[in-house]
């Protein structure tokens, strides 16, 4: 038996969990939030791995810790050994990630300080994405710029998009290398990923997790022209802006409420508002799929998954409904089924397989950890 402990560090908080990795299951699962605010009894990162190690006692066959990081820029395609020197590079991508990388950073040091005997694996949100091609990733703006100062779309929750798209070939019962796939990873942040034989060849964010689908606060794309109207037009200052596309766009932008199901229950009892975000909401999906499958060439299956593509059967089938001319359809019976497990949602013998396969970057980061020290 192994196992391997999963971390994932915020500013202010601590997730982990324990993955056996012979069944894949999750021995022991938390989150310790509020590290270091005022009236919080846990001062540092530090002193929450402490409170954590405590509840895990020991653990005989323990491999090694996984980390999360969330940047990895051009340097990092795939699970990387901890050593000085990525832990520097890491600190040095915080310039791409000041709210997360330094987060990250504060995790691993902690977890390396209280486990110092086992190997500290870090997995990339950005690793599986590296696969686009220049094509894909090159943002159309001064080259010594762009060099310069790292512009570029990298793509994030790579670690979902990877894992999804692997069990989507097991369920259709098809070799990874000839499965062209759509994931749609709807939750509180969202992305869309279109999947080449299980490589990434193109995907929504971009720079940052900003760009792309409307999310619960970030807006997504829009024209760049409108940070500068903002500054010119309204006084407002670039971190003004930053708020305002990160924390105050998106589906709380729109309505006033953050959370999809308020927007949804909202929209159902005749706000106006809720329904013209909702629609939005959808216009932004189709418009990736449209692109994605001429990207692709064709297609075998989409996926949704993460909170709102795992969980809400009316929103999956207002997402799709009219792109049947493309071979994508939903059976209501099959989509509505209340289920946990990954599962087929379009009718028997459809063109394209539409499916829902719920997310877990915590088993993935597990396995990547396994593969890298094999
Ligand atoms: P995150 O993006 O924070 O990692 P999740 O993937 O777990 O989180 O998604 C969480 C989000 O999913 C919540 O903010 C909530 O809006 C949304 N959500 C969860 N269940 C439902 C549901 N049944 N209907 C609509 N939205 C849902």
């Amino acid at each position: 038996m192994s196992s391997v402990f999963v971390v994932n560090s915020g500013s202010s908080s601590l997730k982990y969990q324990l993955i056996d990795l012979r069944t894949g299951a999750s021995r022991l699962s938390g989150l310790i939030e509020r590290i270091g605010e005022p009236d919080s009894f846990i001062s540092d990162h530090s002193e929450a791995m402490n409170v954590v190690l405590a509840k895990l006692g020991v653990v005989d066959d323990l491999i090694a810790v996984g980390h999360r990081v969330v940047h990895g820029g051009s340097e990092f395609d795939g699970p990387t050994l901890v050593t000085a020197e990525v832990e520097r590079e890491i600190e040095a991508l915080s310039r791409l990630a000041p709210l997360h990388n330094p987060a990250n950073l504060l995790g691993i040091r902690a977890a390396k300080k209280a486990l110092p005997h086992v190997p500290h694996v870090v997995v990339f949100d950005t690793a599986f994405h590296q696969t686009m091609s220049p094509a894909a990733y090159t943002y159309a703006i001064d080259k010594d710029i762009a060099r310069e100062y790292k512009v570029r779309r990298y793509g994030f929750h790579g670690t979902s998009h990877k894992y999804v798209s692997e069990q989507a070939a097991v369920l259709l019962g098809k070799p990874l290398g000839a499965v062209r796939t759509i994931v749609l990873h709807l939750g509180n942040g969202a992305s869309v990923a279109a999947i080449d034989g299980g490589r990434s060849v193109d995907t929504s964010m971009g720079l940052t997790p900003l760009q792309g689908l409307v999310m619960g606060t970030r807006s997504g794309d829009l024209d760049p022209a409108v940070l500068i109207h903002l500054n010119r037009a309204a006084g407002m200052s670039i971190a003004e802006l930053d708020v305002l596309l990160n924390k105050q766009s998106g589906l709380l932008g729109l309505t006033g409420m953050g959370d999809m199901r308020d927007v949804q229950d909202a929209a159902i009892n005749g706000n106006e508002e809720a329904e013209l975000a909702l629609q939005v909401w959808r216009h932004r999906i189709r418009h990736y799929i449209g692109a994605y499958y001429a990207q692709l060439g064709g297609l075998d299956a989409v996926v949704f998954t993460a909170g709102i593509g795992e969980n809400n059967a009316l929103l999956r089938r207002r997402a799709l409904a009219g792109l049947e001319h493309l071979g994508i359809q939903i059976d209501n019976d099959r989509n509505e089924l209340a289920s946990r497990a990954a599962r087929v949602i379009s009718p028997a013998g459809a063109q394209v397989t539409v499916m829902v396969i719920p997310t877990n970057e915590e088993l993935e980061i597990a396995r990547q950890v396994e593969s890298l020290l094999a």
